[in-house]
């Protein structure tokens, strides 16, 4: 029998869903967080294993095919897909949050009726133009493309059950732990 409740994260590129997440885990350390599989590579600070499963794209549609994924998608020209063994492992021994997308979280709340949806928003779009700027790495053609997908993503928030707004990490951290701890049920 599951013990711990599905939590899905999501929100735009550059919304600070990680330095989110991560305040979090900081704070209730019993939180387990479900690493994903992709096919993208790793970034510098990345590690395989803690932050993904970085796979092959063979490998990731022998996944798919084995229907080795609780949700899955390909977005940003790669795959991203949560295993299902991990994430039911895991929610044996408590709650997992899963950062993924919205088509992913989309599949997750059809499988999964029971899952929590948290929708994490910026608090304005020129906001989250000025965090993607800030980064430095990210060319001029990339950053429009990642605020049409913002566009495209900050509208599916409709469906979401609690919606928060970014506007300080911390402050941010703590009101999810607030939505996890007074649940209904
Ligand atoms: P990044 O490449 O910057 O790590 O992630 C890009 C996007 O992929 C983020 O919006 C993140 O939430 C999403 N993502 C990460 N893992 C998964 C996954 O397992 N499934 C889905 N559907 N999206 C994911």
């Amino acid at each position: 029998m599951n013990r711990g409740k599905l939590v899905v994260v999501s929100g735009a590129s550059g919304v600070g869903k990680g330095t989110v997440l991560k305040k979090m885990m900081a704070l209730r350390p019993e939180l387990q967080f479900s690493v994903s599989a992709t096919t993208r590579p790793p970034r510098p600070d990345e590690t395989d294993g803690v932050h993904y499963f970085f796979v092959t794209k063979e490998r990731f549609e022998q996944m798919i095919a084995q229907d080795a994924f609780l949700e899955y998608d390909a977005h940003a020209e790669n795959y991203y897909g949560t295993p299902r063994d991990q994430a039911e492992e895991k929610l044996v021994r408590g709650t997992v949050l899963l950062d993924i997308e919205p088509k992913g979280a989309r599949q997750v709340k059809d499988r999964v009726p029971q899952a929590v949806l948290i929708f994490i928003m910026p608090p304005s779009m020129e906001e989250l133009e000025r965090r993607l700027r800030s980064r430095g790495d990210t060319p001029e053609d990339q950053i429009r493309i990642r605020m049409e997908r913002a566009v495209w993503e900050m509208d599916q928030r409709r469906w979401y059950d609690y919606i928060v707004v970014n506007d300080d990490a911390d402050r941010c951290a703590e009101e999810i732990l607030q939505i996890l701890e007074n649940l209904p049920g």
